[in-house]
């Protein structure tokens, strides 16, 4: 998506060769606009899917996700991140290592919120290793949803997360697919 790979570009900052910064747009300050955009590209890729529900990650996802599930005029699905592990049997829960923070947490979903047969997409900002994706594969496969596709808006895609999920499947879309972020600079796959 040229004009999101076009900001990020112009406001991006590679912090080391691993993390990326997009603070200013994605996940400290928002861009509203810009998250309508992103929305109706993952509307227009996954339309053809039948998603039944759109499932993502606090807190960095929900704003893309929220454009997304609206513009499919579906529920939005916002999975927990708990630190301690809840012992309720009315919930799924699994162990995820936050890529940013290095800790464990659980990442957390009510029964009563996903159906057996539920087409779900799953949308997060960032794809490095794939953990948290794989942990809401997780629990949604626990519920006997289906995994209609993931869309991310940035994939670093010299880290394994692609190729993780590729391996289980998934059909993953991501918006901006980064090559490297070595000495500050932000390169593109294809580029
Ligand atoms: P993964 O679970 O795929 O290893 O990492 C994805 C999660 O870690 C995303 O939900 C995102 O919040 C965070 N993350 C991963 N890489 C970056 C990055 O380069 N910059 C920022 N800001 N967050 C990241």
């Amino acid at each position: 998506m040229e004009i999101f790979k076009e900001r990020i570009r112009k406001e991006g900052k590679a912090l080391n060769e691993h993390v990326l910064k997009v603070d200013g747009f994605v996940n400290h300050q928002v861009d509203p606009e810009l998250m309508e955009q992103i929305g109706e590209e993952f509307a227009k890729h996954f339309e053809e899917k039948n998603i039944t529900k759109v499932v993502t990650i606090e807190s960095s996802g929900i704003a893309p996700a929220l454009m997304t599930a609206r513009k499919l005029g579906k529920q939005l699905l916002i999975l927990k991140k708990k630190t301690s592990k809840v012992l309720n049997e009315d919930l799924y829960q699994t162990p995820v290592i936050s890529f940013t923070k290095g800790e464990e947490y659980n990442l957390t979903m009510s029964k009563k919120f996903i159906e057996e047969g539920d087409r779900v997409l799953i949308i997060d900002d960032f794809l490095a290793n794939g953990e948290a994706c794989s942990g809401a594969i997780r629990l949604l496969e626990e519920a006997k949803a289906e995994i209609a596709g993931v869309g991310i808006l940035i994939e670093k895609s010299f880290q394994p997360g692609r190729e993780r999920l590729e391996k289980q499947g998934i059909d993953v879309y991501s918006l901006a697919r980064i090559k490297s972020l070595a000495e500050g600079k932000i390169e593109f796959l294809g580029e």
